[in-house]
């Protein structure tokens, strides 16, 4: 057991939270009269649950955990944001992570101003886990590894992430937005066994929602209390709880055939470029896209985007030397993309 209360910023510790309307009174039938709000345009004119309760309680059910291990923000990238600011103090404390992974973890703690120690993921895509665990001290109160990783497309080994999880002495997060592409289960059910441990999950990719913005974290209730004691108080609004809610009452049965479909077409998405003689190699993938590496990954990508078919350039990246990162469409979206590519090879 990690001491979590020991690890928060002093100042966060021991502010008060601010207590709105709703939080004092949260009965539902009442005439409210006590937050300002319009009486008309009914629903829009009541400001929201702040504590999102109905989506939580269907989603407790589906996750297998408590409402009150549930974090529910404007995007993950909000509960990241709030976690850094909750156990960080600038320009003193560290987090380490990973190179290459997701962009907002260092854009995070910069703004955040708080060091952020990027340890080289081996030449194969694995973790070094020593090397991760040597990048900690005292100072470094958090640890983030994105699995699946983001562009990386790999889950790492679950015996690697259970060595740094039980070796780290502060908080660590797992960001698993791509999981639901891949058969593993992650480590959802771990909470239990950690009270350091952090998961974050999205609506934005097997969901299909990345519009509405919502994204989650799930950990122990003592340190999701302490992400409702600093979020805005009405942080996710009316239309996407509402939105949300609908989408988990009666839309699992479609998301589950979306990313059917979408790993059934990554599948010929690979077949499919691995004909063309600029495609060098396909990292393997366990999420929505392929890491593609090609001879002259600009010139591709720029031929790409006159043909108005958007990738992402990830040729400069560490370890991704000549990569470009192709997320997968619907069938009709590959139709063009494989078009587009012979129209390449053609006036290469
Ligand atoms: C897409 C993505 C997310 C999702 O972020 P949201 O703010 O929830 O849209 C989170 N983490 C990674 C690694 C991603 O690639």
């Amino acid at each position: 057991m990690i001491d979590i209360n020991n690890l928060i910023r002093e100042n966060i510790r021991n502010m008060k939270a601010y207590s709105s309307a709703r939080d004092e009174y949260k009965g539902k039938d009442a005439t409210f009269l006590d937050a300002n709000e319009n009486p008309f345009n009914f629903p829009l004119n009541r400001y929201p649950d702040p504590l999102q309760r109905d989506l939580k309680d269907v989603l407790a059910k589906i996750k297998r955990v408590d409402a009150d291990q549930i974090f529910l923000g404007n995007g993950s990238d909000e509960a990241i944001d709030l976690l850094m600011r909750i156990f960080c103090e600038p320009g003193k404390d560290s987090i380490v992570s990973i190179d290459p992974s997701y962009g907002m973890y260092k854009v995070c703690a910069n703004i955040n101003n708080i060091t952020i120690r990027e340890v080289s993921l081996n030449k194969d895509f694995s973790l070094d886990t020593d090397a991760l665990l040597k990048a900690a001290d005292a100072s470094t109160k958090m640890m983030i590894i994105c699995s699946p990783n983001n562009p990386t497309a790999n889950l790492f080994n679950k015996n690697d992430i259970l060595k740094l999880i039980k070796n780290f002495k502060g908080l660590f997060i797992i960001d698993e937005a791509y999981l639901d592409f891949c058969t593993d289960i992650g480590f959802v059910s771990s909470l239990k066994d950690y009270n350091n441990l952090v998961i974050l999950q999205t609506f934005s990719k097997a969901w299909g929602m990345a519009g509405i913005r919502l994204g989650m974290a799930l950990a122990s209730k003592d340190i999701i209390a302490l992400l409702n004691k600093i979020k805005y108080p009405y942080n996710v609004s009316i239309i996407t709880q509402g939105i949300a809610l609908k989408v988990l009452r009666y839309g699992i049965k479609e998301k589950d055939s979306w990313v059917k479909i979408i790993l059934k077409e990554k599948e010929k998405v690979r077949e499919g470029l691995l004909q063309f003689p600029f495609v060098r190699k396909i990292h393997p993938s366990d999420t929505n896209f392929l890491l593609v590496e090609t001879d002259d990954p600009r010139k591709l990508y720029e031929y790409l985007v006159l043909c108005k078919i958007i990738v992402r350039d990830r040729s400069t990246v560490h370890l991704c030397d000549s990569c470009l990162r192709f997320t997968i469409g619907s069938p009709k979206e590959t139709k063009q993309l494989f078009k587009a590519l012979k129209s390449y090879l053609k006036n290469k």
